[in-house]
């Protein structure tokens, strides 16, 4: 599965609709401070769902939202979507492109879509379970996770390990299973 293209649009500093496309290879994003790089990883993580303002950088959900500047108002919501590249169906039965896409208002109201058809925040961690990809997997690490990861206990590294080898989804079905 390859990461093809994420679009901010009234995320953070992204007032404007802005596409970034992932070519082959490695892409590297360069800027002063401030110029809005850490906000394109906060809205890689918050398409995949993360629920918790603090690891934004916000206090509170809607800090996501366009704020407004000197120049212009500030908006009322905020889109993100992300495309991958699903020829080799990590994402099973879905299409050879899929897109992902979350929307907060100011009014509280929030919509997470895949390929367009309205989801569930649910639906969505379950899909990127065990692909590398869920909104806390190894695939983003944050400065302060480095040290984190070092630092943790066993078990909680362990955690780590088992989604790297994609077997938390039959962990998760086991349990399921015997509570059944
Ligand atoms: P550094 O190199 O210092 O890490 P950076 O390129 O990672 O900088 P970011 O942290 O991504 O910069 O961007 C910070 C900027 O985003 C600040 O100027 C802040 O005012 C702006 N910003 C954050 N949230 C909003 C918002 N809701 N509305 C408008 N601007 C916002
Ligand atoms: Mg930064």
């Amino acid at each position: 599965m390859k990461l093809k293209a994420l679009t901010l649009n009234g995320f953070k500093s992204f007032a404007d609709k802005t596409k970034i496309e992932f070519t082959d290879g490695l892409t590297g994003i360069v800027g002063p401070n401030g110029s809005g790089k850490s906000n394109i990883i906060d809205a890689l993580r918050w398409v995949l769902g993360e629920q918790s303002a603090k690891s934004l950088r916000g206090d509170k959900m809607a800090d996501i939202i366009f704020g407004g500047s000197e120049s212009r108002a500030s908006l009322n919501r905020a889109e993100v979507s992300i495309e991958f590249d699903n020829t080799d169906q990590t994402l099973k039965r879905l299409p050879e492109s899929v897109v992902i896409c979350r929307r907060l208002y100011r009014s509280g109201e929030s919509e997470f879509l895949i390929n367009n058809k309205n989801v569930r925040l649910r639906d969505i961690s379950e899909l990127f379970m065990d692909t590398g990809v869920s909104r806390n997997s190894f695939s983003i690490i944050s400065q302060g996770k480095v040290e984190s990861v070092f630092n943790s206990k066993p078990e909680d590294r362990r955690y780590l390990i088992e989604e790297a080898a994609g077997i938390s989804k039959y962990k998760k079905e086991k349990l399921k299973a015997r509570s059944e």
